[in-house]
């Protein structure tokens, strides 16, 4: 028989949600933080634990069949695959903040300033959409300090209870995303009826929650 492949974070803030989530499901695995693969002895799965970053793209190109990832680096990534289910954990909003002194009010105050950001390309729409010309000024971590540092006027980041921008003297100011982790698979995995029986104990486990 196939043996399915599920693509789950290794380590921050979903591994262990999607680990719980899994393991609620009767999946039967050990979760070691050393290897990449872990095979499920009760289910015809293997458990691949990869950067979230890399989640995406390894499902599109069907080198996992599923993953587990936040909506927001799917967004990032531009990948094409199939939304199986939302998961309820890992929620958060991506961001613009400002600083509290700013002299900004409205999104068109943006227009000729630089925002420091990891999520240019979600970004870049939503200011074209919003008909805002900034600069976007791409930096991978550490976001939060580049307006206290000079290196930009605003910023847009991840955010969930709002504490790291506070106390970087930032000030939330609009939402461009809503975020939380779903279940993806590779375009065409959704008739699989492997998936199909994992997909129906995952919205059970999630029912049971309600
Ligand atoms: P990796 O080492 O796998 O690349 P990472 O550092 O990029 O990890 P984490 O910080 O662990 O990622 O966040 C993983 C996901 O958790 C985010 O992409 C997002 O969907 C979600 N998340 C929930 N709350 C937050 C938050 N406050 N800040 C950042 N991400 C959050
Ligand atoms: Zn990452």
């Amino acid at each position: 028989m196939k043996t399915l492949k599920i693509a789950i974070q290794k380590s921050g803030r979903l591994n262990e949600k999607s680990v719980e989530l899994l393991k609620n499901c009767g999946l039967s695995f050990e979760n070691y933080k050393s290897s990449l693969i872990s095979p499920v002895s009760n289910f015809p799965l293997e458990i691949l634990f990869l950067r979230d970053d890399d989640i995406p793209e390894y499902v599109q190109d069907g080198i996992a069949d599923l993953g587990i990832v936040g909506e927001n680096v799917i967004n990032e990534t531009e990948v094409e695959v199939a939304y199986l289910q939302k998961l309820g954990f890992g929620k958060c909003s991506l961001k613009l903040a400002i600083p509290n002194k700013g002299g900004i009010e409205a999104l068109a105050d943006l227009n000729g300033k630089s925002i420091a950001t990891s999520y240019p390309v979600i970004l870049r729409k939503f200011l074209e959409q919003n008909g805002v010309a900034a600069e976007i000024r791409t930096i991978s971590g550490s976001v939060e300090i580049s307006p206290g540092l000079g290196l930009s006027d605003a910023i847009c980041d991840l955010v969930s209870t709002g504490g790291t921008l506070k106390s970087n003297g930032l000030i939330p100011f609009a939402d461009v995303m809503h975020s939380e982790a779903v279940l993806i698979g590779r375009k065409g995995i959704e008739e699989d009826p492997l998936t199909i029986e994992l997909i129906q104990r995952v919205q059970s486990v999630l029912r049971a929650k309600e």
